[in-house]
């Protein structure tokens, strides 16, 4: 049996998509082909080789507001020996929704002229978040669908297989009261890995469906973020990033279970992780996002740090990024020195109605406490222009918050209304011409401090990741760095996957040419 899965979205989505695949995996089912056009595969929103992808002005990709960038990989249609199509969706805009209707709309096409030429056509499936918005009308929409599984329905993915497997029909999917976390989101092969710690979101920007999507906030069992890092580290991966809506507001309070065991021995100095400032006490204990950090370092630590040596996370709310998590960024070098830290505005007004739940000042603030403890810090930002009610003047503020704090990078786009959110019936909607001009003039910028922020650092040792082949010229490999910098320099194919030290000699792009020291 053969399988085809295309991802749409957020960094969450492909985690799912490649915890779904292991489900095709454990049944013995194989990927299909691989479909001659590369899949367009974004990697958190770095600068580099994969900048041409970014979503800049959300033109190139749908982007999910907070998780960070959208990545999108498509195949052709050869699907001759497929037996399941699967789609995973983003619904945070509405061309994100219309994008996937289009392949859907194809797969569905295809089906057709399988069946028309006497074939058995492939089950097409449809998850994600549309799925989840959408429902059974999307199936009264193109029913050629075969099965939607929204989000709490994924741990039932297995029976939908077992019924294509056996050619019958699955008549009701399963759903399940919370959010449950699949076991791995490990896809095999890779040096970094997602690893979704919390999922949902309690924010209620006024812009954003995903709280209506995902639900409330739920936080992973910290034993089974350990299990999972102990595979991932076991199997060759070098580099984390801990993934959530918003990790900052990770909060476990399910009981000690093997925490308990572990809190005397997990070096955590004298704030422990355990109840850390809650009030909970021991007899309640919960673990909040510093603690899971200093757990996870100490658990690595105990395990010889011989493998995963890197972790990053994403993405983080600037309300709840706490003076606790700043000094366990600066103590500890596991931690990468970067951050992404998203904005949205520099105009106060702005900021209220879009319900962010702080100032520009305290945005500010929180930067130069988070630069005055971590040096070297890098930080990047969503950026969205044109909200209702923005006047030239909230754009200038926006503008000159990014020229204080200096974004390496920013994800920019304009504001389009989401049905089903809060801002999409607010009134004085910013014209689109004005729109496209303001976010003109927010990319200009950002183009600007990239390129100056670049250029000084040229001469500077890094440490990189090596990530693959360079793919410009074979004899080079591609790296990031922690500050999330693309780097090529000259190495053999087996420097693929293990770390090395450079010396960042000049520019190509917005790819720093490099030499091995
Ligand atoms: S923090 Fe705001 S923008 Fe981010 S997922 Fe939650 S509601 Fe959406």
């Amino acid at each position: 049996m053969t399988y085809l899965i295309e991802t749409y979205g957020c960094q969450m989505n492909k985690a799912e998509s490649a915890a779904l695949e292991s489900i095709f995996r454990e049944r013995g089912w194989q990927p299909a082909e691989p479909a001659p056009e590369a899949p367009r595969d974004s990697h958190i929103g770095a600068l580099g080789e994969s900048r041409s992808t970014l979503p800049l002005g959300n033109k190139s990709f749908a982007r999910d507001s907070h998780i960070g960038v959208l990545g999108e990989s498509r195949s052709t249609l050869p699907l001759g020996n497929v037996d399941v199509v699967l789609i995973n969706t983003c619904s945070v805009r509405a061309t994100a929704e219309t994008r996937a209707w289009g392949r859907i709309d194809q797969f569905a096409a295809k089906k057709r002229a399988l069946a028309a030429a006497g074939k058995t056509p492939f089950a097409l499936v449809v998850t994600g978040c549309m799925a989840e918005r959408m429902k059974r009308s999307i199936k009264q929409r193109q029913p050629a669908v075969d099965y939607v599984v929204g989000t709490f329905q994924k741990q039932a993915f297995g029976l939908v297989l077992d019924a294509v497997a056996q050619g019958r029909r699955l008549e009701e999917i399963e759903e399940s009261p919370a959010f449950v976390f699949a076991k791995s989101y490990y896809e095999p092969g890779s040096f970094r890995s997602f690893l979704p710690i919390m999922h949902g979101c309690d924010n209620y920007c006024s812009y954003c469906i995903v709280p209506y999507l995902r639900g409330h906030e739920v936080s992973r069992r910290p034993e089974d973020i350990l299990a999972e890092l102990d595979s991932l580290e076991d199997a060759g991966v070098r580099e984390i990033t801990l993934l959530g809506q918003n990790v900052n507001s990770y909060m476990w309070k399910g009981g000690a279970g093997a925490l308990g065991a572990a809190a005397p021995d997990a070096g955590l100095g004298s704030r422990s992780a355990i109840s850390g400032g809650t009030g909970l006490g021991p007899a309640s204990p919960s673990l909040d996002f510093p603690g899971l950090l200093r757990l996870i370092s100490s658990h690595l630590g105990a395990r010889g740090r011989g493998g995963i040596r890197w972790i990053r996370f994403l993405t983080s709310h600037p309300k709840d990024l706490s003076e606790d998590l700043i000094r366990v960024l600066a103590e500890d070098r596991l931690f990468c020195r970067h951050v992404h830290l998203c904005v949205q505005s520099g105009s106060d007004r702005i900021l209220a109605a879009m319900n962010r739940r702080y100032s520009s000042s305290q945005y500010l603030d929180l930067v130069s406490r988070m630069r005055a403890a971590i040096p070297g810090l890098s930080l990047s930002t969503d950026i969205l222009v044109g909200f209702s009610g923005e006047r030239e003047e909230d754009n200038d503020a926006t503008l000159a918050l990014m020229a204080k704090v200096g974004f390496a990078y920013s994800f920019m786009y304009h504001f389009n209304p989401r049905e089903g959110t809060p801002a999409a019936s607010l009134p004085e909607r910013v014209a689109e011409k004005v729109k496209r001009e303001r976010l003109a003039k927010v990319i200009a910028l950002q183009k600007l401090m990239s390129r100056e922020l670049m250029q000084s650092r040229v001469g500077a040792e890094a440490e990189v990741l090596v990530e693959g082949l360079s793919r410009r010229k074979k004899s080079e490999v591609l790296g990031r760095t922690q500050a999330d910098e693309m780097v090529v320099f000259p190495a053999p194919a087996s420097r693929v996957g293990s770390f090395a030290r450079v010396r960042l000699t000049g520019l190509s792009g917005n790819t720093f040419r490099a030499e091995e020291i």
